[in-house]
């Protein structure tokens, strides 16, 4: 059998605008309610023009299982952590091995939230106004950022060199629509799932 490819959820830091949609989602979708704090995927700003949103990546040998001294977390074949909420005590020796950040702490159920990408069609994915998340391998995602932070570096230079401010506005009006568009999608999710 060969072995299984595994992707994440990866952001797109030139087409991320930080609106939070994603974290909503995965709340309510997870959760059960629009308290952002207990998202999997989390908003990062990188710089006043770009944004990421970071979730689970499915390290192979994952640090934070690793580092669990309860043995609270378990990776299955596909690379997803599992958490044994009974067994976590929220020690926190996972998150700080966690390379990216990617770990929730959960103090009211005394746990730790890590994406488990929704069966394969994550919410956060869905919701995003600009097509900035997609599932991709760690290959995939690598060159993604890469060609995404040149892009962004040519852009504000662009803006800044240039006063090509008008470029911003343009953008920023295409986008307002898509979120308003969104912000509609969730509102029905909230209605269906009617959250606390
Ligand atoms: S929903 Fe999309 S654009 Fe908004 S913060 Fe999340 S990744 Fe960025």
């Amino acid at each position: 059998m060969g072995a299984v490819v595994r992707q994440f959820v990866s952001a797109d830091p030139s087409k991320c605008i930080g609106c939070g949609l994603c974290e909503f989602a995965c709340a309510l979708e997870k959760e059960g309610t629009l308290d952002a704090t207990k998202s999997r995927i989390r908003v990062v700003r990188l710089s006043p023009m770009a944004n990421a949103a970071v979730a689970c990546r499915f390290c192979e040998n994952a640090p934070c299982v690793r580092a669990c001294l309860r043995d609270a977390l378990y990776q299955d074949e596909e690379g997803i952590i599992h958490v044994e909420d009974a067994k976590c005590d929220l020690c926190g020796w996972c998150i700080e091995a966690c390379p990216y950040g990617a770990i929730v702490l959960d103090p009211e159920r005394t746990t730790v939230l890590i994406c488990d990408l929704c069966g394969g069609e994550p919410k956060c994915v869905e919701i995003c106004p600009t097509e900035a998340l997609s599932l991709a391998t760690e290959e995939e995602a690598r060159k993604l950022w890469h060609e995404s932070i040149s892009s962004i570096v040519s852009e504000v230079k662009q803006v800044v060199e240039r006063g090509a401010w008008e470029l911003l506005f343009a953008r920023a009006s295409d986008i307002a629509g898509k979120v308003e568009a969104k912000l509609k999608e969730l509102a029905k999710m909230v209605a269906s799932a009617g959250p606390s």
